[in-house]
C-alpha cells in the first residue's frame, strides 16, 4: 500500500471519516555542501521522491489529535495547551514523534496569535526512510505545515513554512538543526537542486539535468550510526568557531581559498584541517552550481569525490563503511560519489548512469560483504517537487 493510502486509512481509523484533504512534503538529500550550513556558507540539496503524507480535517473544538504509523496510540492536546508544552527544555513532554506535528501547530499558531482557530485531526504516514540522512523530519514538518496553513487559511509562503518547521524542530523537539532540510523540502523542484546561501537565506533553483542525461543518484545507506556523532558534531562546530575567531572573521563563510595560507599560520594543525574543509567545501558548492549550469551533471563527478576526500581526511567524519561505499561505487564506474549528511555513519550517494544501477549496486554490496560489513540499503533518489495537496 502507498504511504498516501496508509495516511487515508489511518485517518479513517482515527475519526471514522474521510479527511478534508491530504498534503505531502518530500525528504531531501544533500548533493554537496557538508557542515557548511552552520558556518553561514552554501549547500546544494534536492528534494527526493520519498514523501510524508498528512491526512487532516478541522474539528469543531480546539483539540489537536495526531496519529502516525510510528505509534500505536494517537496523541491529543488542546491548542491552548501548546504554549505550555513548547518551547520544551530537554525531552518534550509528549512522545517525541508527536512533537514534530504539535510543534508545527504551535509555531504556526504563534504567527497569528489572535486568530480563533479550530483544532484538527491529523494522520501521518511516510515512505521517507528514517535516520538515513534523508530528513524524514523536514518531510513530516512540511506535510503538517502545508495542511494547517491551508486549513487555517493562513496562506503563508514556502520560506515561512520552512522557518515554522525549523522552529518546531529546534524548540518543540529540541534538535539544534539548521534550516537546510526544511528549505530543501519546501522549495523542491523536479529535476532541480536548491542552492541555499545559509547566511542570507537566498535560494536559487539549479537544474540538475540528471533526467536528460539518463543519470541516477544512488543512495547507499550503510545503516551505521555511531554513538559519538553528537559529540563529534559539537566538536566540529567548536573547531569552526575557533578557526573563525583566529582568522578574525564572523564565520568561516567570510574566508576563501586565498586565506588558507594565513589560516595555516595562525592555528594548530587539526583546527586548520577543519577550517580547510569548510573553506574548500564552500568553493566546491559554488563550482558545482557553475558546472551544472555550464557543463551539465557529468562535470560534477570530481567535485563530489573531492568533497568526500575532504570529509574523510580534513574534517574526519567518515567511517570505513562510507569509504567503502564511495570507493566501490567509483571502481564500478560511478561518475562521482561522496558521503552525505553529518557523518559518523549514515549514507553515501553515487552519481551513475541509469544503465549502471544494477551493476554498481551489486559491486557495492559485494564490497560490503568482502569487508565484513552488514549489507547496505541501496535505492535511487530523483530530484522532485516540494509540498503539495494530494487530494
Ligand atoms: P532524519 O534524518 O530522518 O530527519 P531525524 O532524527 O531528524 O532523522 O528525524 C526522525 C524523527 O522524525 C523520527 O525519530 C520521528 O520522531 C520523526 N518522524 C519522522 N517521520 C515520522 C512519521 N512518519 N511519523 C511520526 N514521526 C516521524
Ligand atoms: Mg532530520
Amino acid at each position: 500500500m502507498t504511504a498516501l493510502a496508509t495516511a487515508r486509512d489511518l485517518f479513517a481509523d482515527l475519526t471514522g471519516q474521510s479527511p478534508d484533504g491530504i498534503w505531502s512534503a518530500p525528504g531531501r538529500v544533500n548533493l554537496i555542501g557538508e557542515h557548511t550550513d552552520y558556518n553561514e556558507g552554501f549547500v546544494l540539496p534536492f528534494a527526493i521522491q520519498h514523501r510524508t503524507y498528512a491526512a487532516a480535517s478541522l474539528r469543531d473544538d480546539d483539540r489537536i489529535r495526531v496519529a502516525s504509523t510510528f505509534a500505536t496510540e494517537p496523541v491529543e492536546v488542546s491548542l491552548s495547551a501548546l504554549d505550555d508544552l513548547f518551547p520544551s527544555e530537554g525531552e518534550p513532554a509528549v512522545p517525541e514523534w508527536s512533537a514534530y506535528v504539535l510543534g508545527v501547530a504551535w509555531a504556526l499558531r504563534a504567527l497569528h496569535p489572535d486568530a480563533a482557530l479550530r483544532g484538527a485531526d491529523i494522520a501521518i504516514a511516510s515512505d521517507v526512510p528514517v535516520g538515513a540522512g534523508l530528513s524524514s523530519s523536514a518531510a513530516i514538518e512540511g506535510s503538517v505545515s502545508s495542511a494547517l496553513n491551508e486549513l487555517w487559511g493562513f496562506d503563508l509562503d514556502a520560506v515561512t513554512l520552512a522557518q515554522v518547521g525549523r522552529r518546531a524542530e529546534n524548540e518543540a523537539v529540541g534538535a539544534p538543526t539548521g534550516i537546510m532540510d526544511q528549505m530543501a523540502s519546501m522549495l523542491g523542484r523536479s529535476d532541480a537542486a536548491t542552492f541555499l546561501d545559509c547566511r542570507t537565506l537566498e535560494t536559487r533553483s539549479v537544474p540538475t539535468g540528471f533526467t536528460d542525461e539518463h543519470l541516477e543518484v544512488l543512495v547507499i545507506d550503510t545503516q551505521v550510526s555511531h554513538a559519538h556523532s553528537t559529540g563529534g558534531y559539537r566538536e566540529r562546530r567548536a573547531s569552526c568557531e575557533l578557526g573563525a575567531e583566529l582568522l578574525g572573521i564572523r564565520s568561516l563563510r567570510d574566508a576563501g581559498v586565498d586565506d588558507l595560507r594565513r589560516a595555516a599560520e595562525v592555528m594548530d594543525e587539526v583546527t586548520y584541517r577543519r577550517v580547510r574543509h569548510i573553506i574548500t567545501e564552500n568553493q566546491r558548492v559554488l563550482d558545482t552550481v557553475a558546472a551544472l549550469t555550464e557543463n551539465g551533471p557529468r562535470a560534477i563527478g570530481e567535485l563530489l569525490v573531492a568533497s568526500h576526500a575532504s570529509m574523510r581526511d580534513d574534517f574526519e567524519i567518515s567511517v570505513p563503511e562510507l569509504d567503502t561505499a564511495v570507493e566501490s561505487a567509483l571502481a564500478a564506474g560511478a561518475i562521482g560519489a561522496r558521503m552525505t549528511g553529518g557523518g559518523f555513519g549514515g549514507a553515501a550517494i553515487a552519481l551513475i548512469d541509469h544503465a549502471a544501477v544494477a551493476a554498481v549496486s551489486d559491486a557495492v554490496r559485494q564490497a560490503f560483504t568482502n569487508a565484513g560489513f552488514a549489507a547496505p540499503h541501496i535505492f535511487t533518489v530523483t530530484p522532485s517537487d516540494g509540498p503539495h495537496r494530494d487530494e
